[in-house]
């Protein structure tokens, strides 16, 4: 029959197509929007090297009961984040990262681990996790900022994560840093569960709550020392902070293109006024109740994985 014959090629090309979709998912490397390929479409993506979730050393001593704080420089290797002339995003939020650990490790109130400690790539989804292995008991990543426009946007802005942007700069900013997992409009998936299948609504909108409060203790003590975009505390869909279970923040120390705060921030009294006001803040969380520290207790590793869903655009 002409026509049965006629469907035995038709029928293989699609079973080729099943099964090159279902190589390029099980081997978790890259996932493709619905549509995306087609039968006589070959793509071929050369993936960066991340970091393999080579877990970072705990700074600070053993566990003896204190908290545990994971710092969390953004962006890094092929991806310099925001860039302000010859200033990259990801150099500034490493040598703040660092600042703040040092700080923290000379006061000796809490545990540190920075995601990074030097130049490399890290996907979003991987730095809460690696916060997450390690038990961390708050999450803490720094960023920057750029705008068009240079020389005009300036400040620090603090962001929690909430799936309705406060406004649409707060919009803008979730969808660009979002799309450091992406290249040429594929997204990079650092974990093969969803958000919607393993969140824990209840943990998480503790996590949320508490967040909130950490978010507030940064505002109130660097008013003064820090200079902030109004107003100060923001919410936007940040992959990056979507850690069901452990309070997470994104702090945006400034903009990049603007030379004035650029020269700050890679000065050593922006440093220094970052770290205090930022150590300050954690020492006074912790502080204020002892019993945010849960990692002494059961630890997080039991708990869902970090998802993989996307926001923005
Ligand atoms: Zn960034």
């Amino acid at each position: 029959m002409p026509l049965r014959s006629s469907l035995i090629p038709v029928s293989l090309a699609f079973l080729c197509v099943i099964a090159v979709c279902a190589a390029l998912f099980s081997a978790n490397v890259v996932s493709v929007p619905g549509g995306a390929l087609r039968p006589d479409y070959v793509l071929t993506l050369s993936l960066p090297q991340s970091g393999d979730l080579e877990i970072s050393a705990v700074d600070g001593g053993p566990d003896d009961g204190r908290p545990l704080v994971v710092i969390d420089p953004g962006h890094g290797g092929h991806d310099p984040g925001a860039v302000g002339g010859d200033v990259l995003e990801k150099e500034v939020v490493l040598s703040l990262a660092q600042a703040l650990r040092d700080r923290l490790q000379q006061s000796g109130a809490v545990r540190v681990a920075l995601t990074r400690d030097d130049d490399r790539f890290l996907v979003v989804e991987e730095r809460a996790e690696i916060a997450r292995r390690l038990g961390g008991d708050l999450f803490v990543s720094i960023h920057a900022d750029s705008a068009v426009g240079a020389g005009e946007a300036s400040g620090a802005s603090i962001y929690t994560l909430s799936s309705d942007a406060t406004n649409r700069a707060a919009a803008r900013f979730a969808a660009r840093e979002n799309r450091a997992d992406e290249i040429n409009g594929v997204v990079i998936d650092g974990d093969n569960q969803t958000v919607e299948t393993i969140l824990v609504e209840l943990s998480q909108r503790r996590a949320a709550e508490e967040a909130s409060n950490f978010a507030g203790l940064i505002e109130r003590g660097g008013r003064g020392t820090l200079v902030f975009r109004e107003p100060a505390r923001l919410s936007a869909n940040l992959a990056v902070l979507k850690a069901p279970d452990m309070p997470s923040v994104l702090f945006e120390a400034g903009f990049v293109s603007n030379p004035d705060e650029a020269k700050r921030l890679t000065s050593a009294e922006g440093r220094d006024a970052f770290s205090l006001v930022m150590a300050r803040a954690i020492e006074e969380y912790f502080r204020a109740d002892p019993a945010r520290n849960s990692g002494a207790e059961s630890g997080t590793s039991g708990g869902p994985s970090i998802g993989s869903v996307l926001g923005g655009e």
